[in-house]
């Protein structure tokens, strides 16, 4: 056994196959040629194995062996053309698919790895960040975002708010479900990320109703009312803040440095830069009578007389020169949010800003939301599949190693994910 059951691929499948399986199907019943976990488990696959497009994974499937491998490896029966799939995928809501992020979280919290991401008194860290993952100026539906320019040329967006559970020495990061950024009201009112962050933040609490969280984002959420509204909710933050969006703060706690009330402390790393922290407690967020009061942490490193990294968070914590160091490796997991999951996302393999279909629906909602869900069975190996990690070592980068299996998916036909793997692994042990 080389990952752990509960975890491995055949067991991640078939939670994927049971909510793909009962998707709710509009279609008249003598119409259906594909089941709707055809389609779906068709779309994951492409995400799994990270085809850049939607035509060519089409075509390849045209030649039995490719198709076989889909049926052996993902259970799919039959396999739709694109245009169908793009047209059965956009009718179906996206809410229909987060429940996969729980499914997916569940067996990992109860496995051990889960552990390894406490920080601070048992908490989990979760990152917050908005991103686009759309955007064009001719394609559009009635779900997009719009800006209007000078000119009153028209510009169309999908926007997303994501969160991710992290811990700063870990690379991998579990991913819960995301908020979309959209429009219902047409172009009044338009929806924005402050709101489908609070939105994304009951999401989180009514999934993980008893799970001590620390909300990690930037200075967006360190206003009064998302300060109080992750507090009602039972998490605790650390949040960014800067000079330009609090500047009462940023007052107050100048006031309190000349007047010595800061405390601050120093270290030399081996390398020898200087760590320079600074602290105040129960200050407060603003001058309203009812300001919320927060404890404000300030970070440098000061390297040959020249400053390479400065910033400043507010947190519930009550810092002291025991915890400064680890509250500001945690406010930096803010950073990590945009390394280890957009980026990775956007320019590793993931192809998610791709435009697979636009639909008129949630087409590209559920595409995305995909492509998430393969990049989540992909931490998920990382973290507990020996044979994963074996053959990641071996090939160097992800790409490397989804263009080998890519490639011998073409050429033969696989019973099994460990049986593709094993082969890869040590081929001389199949000549
Ligand atoms: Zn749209």
């Amino acid at each position: 056994m080389y990952a752990k059951k509960d975890l491995s691929f055949s067991a991640l499948r078939k939670i994927l196959s049971e909510r793909f399986s009962n998707l709710t199907d509009t279609r008249q019943r003598e119409k259906i040629n594909h089941s709707i976990h055809d389609v779906f488990m068709s779309g994951f696959a492409m995400m799994f194995f990270q085809e850049p497009s939607l035509l060519r994974f089409q075509q390849s499937l045209e030649d039995d062996i490719h198709n076989n491998n889909l049926k052996t490896l993902f259970g799919v029966g039959s396999i739709p053309k694109d245009t169908q799939m793009r047209d059965i995928m956009d009718e179906v809501d996206s809410q229909e698919l987060e429940p996969l992020f729980d499914d997916f979280f569940r067996p990992l919290q109860r496995g051990k790895h889960f552990e390894q991401y406490r920080v601070l008194e048992k908490h989990y860290i979760v990152s917050v960040d908005g991103s686009g993952y759309f955007g064009s100026d001719t394609v559009c539906c009635p779900g997009c975002l719009t800006k209007e320019n000078k000119k009153g040329e028209v510009h169309y967006e999908h926007q997303i708010v994501q969160a991710a559970i992290m811990h700063p020495d870990m690379r991998q990061v579990i991913p819960l479900a995301p908020e979309e950024v959209r429009n219902t009201d047409g172009k009044e009112k338009q929806d924005c990320e402050i709101n489908a962050g609070k939105r994304l933040l009951h999401k989180i609490r009514s999934s993980h109703p008893k799970l001590p969280l620390i909300i990690v984002a930037d200075s967006l959420y360190s206003k009064q009312p998302a300060i109080e509204e992750i507090v009602s909710l039972r998490m605790r933050y650390v949040l960014t803040v800067k000079p330009g969006d609090h500047k009462k703060l940023m007052e107050w706690v100048n006031e309190q440095r000349v007047l010595k009330e800061t405390s601050r402390m120093e270290v030399k790393d081996r390398k020898g830069r200087t760590h320079i922290y600074e602290w105040i407690n129960e200050v407060p967020l603003n001058d309203n009578k009812k300001t919320v009061m927060v404890n404000y942490l300030e970070y440098w490193i000061e390297d040959r007389g020249k400053i390479t990294c400065h910033n400043s968070w507010v947190t519930d914590f009550p810092v002291d020169d025991e915890n400064i160091g680890e509250l500001v490796r945690i406010g930096r997991c803010r950073w990590k949010i945009e390394n280890e999951v957009f980026n990775t996302l956007k320019n590793q393999g993931y192809y998610v800003e791709h435009n697979y279909g636009h639909g008129k629906k949630n087409l590209s909602i559920n595409f995305f939301i995909l492509n998430l869900l393969a990049f989540f069975m992909h931490q998920i190996f990382e973290l507990t599949d020996t044979l994963y990690q074996q053959l990641r070592k071996k090939m160097g980068s992800k790409e490397n190693l989804w263009g080998c299996l890519r490639g011998v998916l073409n050429v033969l036909i696989f019973e099994s994910w460990e049986y593709l793997l094993e082969r890869n692994l040590t081929p001389s042990r199949f000549l």
